[in-house]
């Protein structure tokens, strides 16, 4: 071990007597009138162990040791000598960013690398490469190993005002080779996997989620409905999901648990019991393309693609906990005010979660009507 404190709490700052270390959260005020503390914690840049300590500040061995406690309870330390694991030269470069964040998590016994080799480890699939494709370079950023893509269409002009990864000379080619393109040419370490597909079946997404640690649905057309049949694939596979949407002056994201937590739609029987309007709103979007009233803004689309994947980011790292699943994040594009409903559950009667779902054969989603029943039956019980 080779204790070393952290370079996100520095500089140490002197105010008389005291020394205060942080500056964001948990700042701390050190009595420290004869400067040891300060000596102490600036001699800890990671290339001493614990002899050499010792023998540096001339206090025993117990002493150091107990001073470290003390220091590493406090959140200071990180260990320099924490194994690199299947972290290149490169990624340790490429990644130095990412590490330096992590130290604000990591401690003498949890290591910073750790939370990067997980997000290598990793396999996300992006399903729908519009907005998500924004999210696909996202996730290349912070280093998860696998990408999976998935878009049946191909880079119009009309695209580029908020689906920047793609270029001019990318109009006219399918949006999966594009992005392939993009991935690779980011970072080569990555392993892009992309299918070209159009879904109309939960059944047709199966293969492609197979691998992933985590679906993202970027795929919003028909409306409703290509959720559903993410979803249905997802708690079949018990893939967890994050799903988000833009609409004229709001931002939507969710995250669905599918094997512990309410699913996509035990939310929409949930909306259908809470608001007496829901029934007649789905049945007029439901299934509807709606291209010519698309108001999607590329910043816009960047905060949502910057929330998703930090979600994705806290969910497979581990370094924090991800927003609570089964509940809704909604951002006022004009304020700026964010909110989070309260988590909705998982409903016994879920036909695609819940007790229905052995009633029907297949995991096609039942139809929209037969939700719709199973809302007032449930609002008849409550
Ligand atoms: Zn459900």
């Amino acid at each position: 071990m080779r204790p070393k404190f952290k370079p996100i709490l520095k500089p140490l700052m002197r105010n008389g007597d005291f020394l205060r270390v942080g500056m964001e959260t948990n700042v701390y005020d050190l009595e420290d009138p004869d400067g040891q503390i300060e000596r102490f914690l600036s001699s800890l840049d990671g290339t001493l162990t614990i002899d050499d300590i010792a023998a540096a500040s001339g206090l025993s061995g117990e002493e150091v040791q107990g001073a470290l406690e003390t220091f590493n309870e406090l959140g200071f330390l990180d260990d320099a000598a924490a194994p690199v694991g299947n972290l290149t030269e490169r990624d340790l470069d490429r990644y130095r960013a990412n590490l330096t964040y992590f130290t604000n998590y990591s401690t003498l016994e949890q290591s910073k690398l750790e939370y990067q080799q997980r997000l290598k480890d990793s396999t996300v699939a992006v399903l729908g490469l519009g907005g998500a494709s924004l999210m696909a370079a996202g996730l290349a950023g912070l280093g998860v190993g696998k990408i999976i893509g998935l878009d049946c269409d191909r880079v119009e002009l009309s695209n580029l005002n908020r689906q920047y990864i793609y270029r001019e000379d990318d109009i006219g080619k399918l949006k999966t080779d594009a992005v392939a393109e993009h991935l690779r040419r980011l970072n080569r370490d990555l392993e892009v996997v992309t299918y070209n597909q159009k879904v109309t079946t939960a059944e047709s997404l199966l293969d492609v989620i197979a691998d992933a640690d985590l679906v993202i649905n970027g795929i919003d057309t028909p409306t409703m409905i290509a959720s559903r049949w993410v979803n249905s694939a997802c708690v079949h596979l018990e893939k967890p999901m994050l799903l988000g949407g833009v609409t004229n002056n709001r931002l939507l994201w969710q995250r669905f648990l599918p094997h512990s937590h309410g699913c996509y739609d035990c939310f929409l029987i949930h909306c259908l019991r809470l608001d007496p309007d829901a029934a007649m709103q789905l049945r007029a979007l439901y299934g509807q393309v709606f291209e010519s009233r698309n108001t999607a803004m590329s910043p816009h689309v960047a905060l949502l693609s910057g929330f998703i994947t930090s979600e994705v980011a806290k969910h497979l790292a581990g370094y924090a906990e991800p927003m609570l699943p089964s509940t809704t994040m909604e951002m006022d594009l004009v304020t700026m005010a964010m909110k989070q409903s309260d988590p909705f559950t998982r409903l016994e009667n879920c036909p695609t979660c819940g007790a229905g779902k052995h009633e029907r054969a297949g995991i096609e989603p039942v139809e929209l009507e037969e939700l719709i029943q199973v809302s007032q039956a449930e609002a008849l019980q409550a």
